[in-house]
Parts: C-alpha cells; structure tokens; sequence
C-alpha cells in the first residue's frame, strides 16, 4: 500500500509547536488590539480574477504559484495566496467605507503559494496579516511598522534588519522603470548574462547583481525615489520623521519593490539574521489605488504580511512553561470513576489536569507525573493522598473537597 505523506511543502503542527503557534498569534491579537486593530477572517479560498486583478497578472504569484481549481459548476477558484486583496474585496462587498475610518482589521490563517519548498519556504503557510483601510495618513504607515516591530519583540525573533522605500505611484514606476531599462540598455556591454538576459523582465534585478562590470554601472543608475512626485516625497518624509521620533531604525533601500503589483508609497520589509535564504520575516506597504481596482470607491489602504513559520524559526524553539499542573493515578481500579470526578472538579477550579488513561503501574504513573510538569500527584487508593512533587511530602485527604483545597494551597504562584 502507497505511504501516505502530508502533501509537499506542507507542515504537520504537533503539540508543543501547535501552543507555541497558538500563543504567538495571542501575542499578536493583544499587541494590535491595543493600537484599535479587530480581528476579522475572509474565505480561504476566492475567485481566482480577484487575485488576477489584486495581486497582479505580471507578478511572479499570479503568474506560477497559484493553487488555481475549478469547481462543480466550472468556476475558476484560487486557494488564497495573499491576504489583503480578500480584506480590500470584503471592504467592499460589506460596504465598509460607511465605518468611521479608517477601518483597522488582523487576520491570522494559511495561506498557499506553489513554491519550490525549501527552509523556511512551505506551499501552505500561515501568515499573521494588519491592514488600515480608508485613510492615506503617514500616521498610519508608521504605526504598523512600529507594531510588527513590537510583535517581533515580545515574540523574541531576535535582531531584525528594516528595509523601507516608497514606490510613489503605478505611473511614476512606469517612467522609472522605462528610465532604468533604456539606462541599462546603453551600457549592455557592461552588464552580466544574467542580468542582460531579464532586462526586459526585471531590469530591477540588476540592483542585487554580485558581478563587477553590473555593480560599476548601478552606482550611477537612476533611482526611482528620486523620480517621486513632490506629494509622495512628502507623505514618505512623515512616515521617517514618525519612525525617527519613535527611535526605530531603518534602512533606505530604493531597490525594495517586494513581489506585488498594488503597492504605491511606502514598502518596508522585515529581515532577520537568524534565518538563511530566505530571511524576510514580514513586509507590506501602502497599496491606495487596490480598492478602486477591484471595484470599490478610491481608497486608500496600507498593511502587512507576517510569516508564522519563519517567525518561531528566528525565535528558536522553545515552547512556553506549561501552565501549573495535577496529575491523578490511580490505584485501584475501581476508583477510576472517582478520578473522572475529582479531574473535573479540579478543572473546574482552573486547573489544567491530567488523570491516568493508560492503565500504567503506580511506578509508571509517578513517572507520567513528572513527565507532565505536575506539581501534585493525586493518589487515590484506599485512601486519597495528595503528593507535593517538588517537596515529595504525602498528606492524606478526607475527601475529595478535601483535595480541591490541598492542591490549590500547593498551587505554585
Ligand atoms: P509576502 O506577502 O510575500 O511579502 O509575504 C509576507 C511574509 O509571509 C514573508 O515575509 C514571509 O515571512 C511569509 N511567507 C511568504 N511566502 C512564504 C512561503 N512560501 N513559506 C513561508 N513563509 C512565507
């Protein structure tokens, strides 16, 4: 019989990574709730020409990593590979532009991109996601970069590189990248085979270039945050002056221009040393004209994309202590009903319990005890005893009340 296996590029989440994950999207929620941000959830999966429209059709996503399906009746479907197109169709659809704006909304849930899996790059993923929806104000573009930052730190990521740029608007882009191309052009003797080879494609690849003759020749290339409008260049000033005043360090990087088609103004992007190739932790950016492109009135948005994985990757692996515990064993076998009770009851009085259910020797079940951090041991045989597992001390109980009150005095703080 064929071995089954979690498809390619997928992950099983066991246990202690599963609470792990579980408590770094409550780190997240708190740390954005405090800043106005809401919960909110969209499909998993949506129209494929929302993001054929969204993302972009000459994007490197649209293009080759789409999960793309049609279903019964012959629509064409996508498994969503990206966040914030879905929160832009919903604001739309639910006619939000009525809320007091802007609208501010998270969002944590998986995501999938046909990529060729490597570390720290899966085809589902699991991403943490903010957006600002209906206001262009450079407040907001620093507030969430200064929250991303702030969830990296209570998450312990460790050190982290911000790259920030502004792209100013689809138009000047255009121009830039015509500029760039016809710029490359004139000094095509000069530049690498690879980089000749995508000048039509991608002439912005020639900024990360390792050969000599590239580098030489990009030192006095032209760079589009120069090409900004006089408007951009402003909005993009209040958003360093807003990040200089909070004391967060930064890199201007003209070069950034990040894998999607709806961005405008501000980009910045999250790096960190401890991971390899593929380092970026989190990353986002101003995106004003995606609403009107999906059908809505012209709003402006900005957000972020965090990945799950990578984050607990640069965190390292260290699960949270376990909350306090109890462990009930069970020595006699009729008092297997007596432990279903008193687990209940210890539940009840917020404690997180676990009872014999393995039919394990007394030896066995001291052991599972220790196994599970217990901090008490209840044992019931002829009698109730309540074992302090950090002293060893044993006391007996009159009753099962009894033990309630005994553990929760034994409650380490
Ligand atoms: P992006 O929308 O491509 O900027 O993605 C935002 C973040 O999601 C990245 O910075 C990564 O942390 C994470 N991410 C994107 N693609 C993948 C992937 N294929 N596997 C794991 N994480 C990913």
């Amino acid at each position: 019989m064929k071995k089954l296996q979690a498809p390619r590029g997928t992950l099983d989440v066991l246990p202690p990574d599963a609470r792990r994950r579980l408590e770094l999207v409550g780190i997240a929620g708190d740390v954005l709730g405090r800043a106005g941000y809401e919960p909110m959830d969209t499909p998993v999966f949506e129209d494929t020409e929302l993001f054929a429209r969204g993302v972009g059709e000459s994007t490197d996503i649209v293009q080759k990593e789409m999960f793309t399906f049609e279903d019964k009746a012959g629509r064409s479907l996508t498994l969503r590979p990206e966040q914030t197109a879905g929160i832009c169709r919903a604001y739309i659809e639910h006619g939000m532009h009525k809320l007091p704006q802007p609208v501010k909304v998270w969002s944590a849930g998986p995501f999938f991109r046909h990529e060729a899996p490597q570390a720290g790059r899966f085809r589902q993923f699991t991403q943490i996601d903010a957006e600002a929806l209906g206001s262009d104000d450079p407040s907001l573009d620093a507030e969430l970069i200064l929250l991303l930052a702030q969830i990296f730190q209570r998450i312990g990521t460790g050190p982290t590189r911000l790259r920030l740029s502004s792209l100013g608007t689809p138009a000047t882009r255009a121009d830039y990248l015509e500029e760039l191309t016809h710029f490359l052009r004139a000094r095509e003797d000069q530049l690498s085979d690879d980089v000749r080879a995508r000048l039509d494609q991608n002439p912005l690849r020639a900024f990360d270039a390792d050969h000599a003759g590239t580098r030489a020749v990009m030192k006095e290339a032209p760079l589009l945050i120069d090409r900004i409008s006089a408007d951009d260049a402003d909005h993009f000033g209040q958003v360093r002056a807003l990040l200089d005043t909070a004391g967060m360090d930064y890199e201007l990087d003209p070069t950034l221009v990040r894998g999607l088609d709806y961005y405008t103004r501000t980009v910045f992007e999250f790096e960190s040393e401890r991971l390899g190739a593929q380092a970026a932790l989190g990353g986002g950016g101003r995106y004003d004209g995606l609403i009107e492109e999906l059908g809505g009135q012209p709003t402006p948005g900005v957000g972020w994309a965090a990945g799950v994985e990578r984050m607990l990757l640069a965190a390292g692996d260290e699960p949270p202590a376990p909350r306090a515990r109890v462990f009930i064993a069970i020595v006699k076998p009729d008092a297997a009903r007596d432990a279903f009770v008193l687990a209940r009851r210890l539940r009840e009085a917020g404690l997180r319990v676990e009872s014999e259910q393995a039919g394990r020797s007394m030896k066995g079940q001291l052991k599972q005890a220790d196994r599970i951090g217990a901090f008490a041991t209840v044992i019931l045989g002829d009698g109730i005893e309540v074992k302090d597992m950090e002293t060893g001390d044993q006391r007996e109980a009159a009753s099962l009340d009894d033990v309630v009150d005994m553990v929760r005095e034994a409650t380490p703080a």
